[in-house]
């Protein structure tokens, strides 16, 4: 049987962080999805088509992930996929207090689903999207960050 996981965020933008994530799972799995949430209370930079593009550029180097959307419960999403885990990244304490909260309110949703936890290489413990943006905004340079494709994402919606 395959091993199917499911990797689900906002990914606005995906950074090298989250590329980190995805480089582990896909060796612990068969396939990974890596799917972007749809949350109406959140007013993203990119809009869903946008980061799922930019999520496809950067992921074509694998052969097992796969892209795409989801609106509503993630174990619904693992769910229709077959998967039967669900891969976070953890950077640093700050990120746990959220994670083990959905981690087990998630397993009280469906108990066969499991959450697995990876850790980023630690130059990427500090991370994370809503910083590039920031940065980008002010015309920093993030090329470090995040994919070229990003990159140029980044410059046009900031020009
Ligand atoms: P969310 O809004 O669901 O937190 P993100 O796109 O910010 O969406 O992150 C999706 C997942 O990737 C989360 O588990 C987050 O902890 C993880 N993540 C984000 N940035 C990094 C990073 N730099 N290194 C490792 N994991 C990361």
């Amino acid at each position: 049987m395959k091993r199917i996981a499911i990797y689900p965020g906002t990914f606005d933008p995906v950074t090298n962080g989250h590329i980190d994530i995805v480089q582990r799972a896909v060796e612990l799995f068969d396939e990974v999805w890596v799917t972007v949430a749809i949350n109406p209370s959140k007013d993203p930079m990119f809009t869903s088509d946008q980061r799922i593009r930019l999520l496809e550029e950067s992921l074509k180097h694998f052969s097992n992930v796969k892209v795409d959307k989801f609106s509503g419960l993630v174990v619904d999403h693992a769910r229709e996929v077959g998967a039967k885990a669900i891969i976070r990244g953890l950077r640093a304490v700050s990120d746990f207090e959220y994670e083990f909260q959905m981690a087990l309110m998630n397993r009280k949703l469906a108990d066969e689903i499991t959450t697995v936890f990876l850790m980023p290489n630690e130059k990427y413990t500090y991370l994370n999207s809503s910083l590039i943006r920031g940065l980008a905004r002010f015309g920093a340079d993030v090329s470090e960050f995040v994919p070229a494709c990003v990159m140029d994402a980044l410059k046009r919606s900031v020009n």
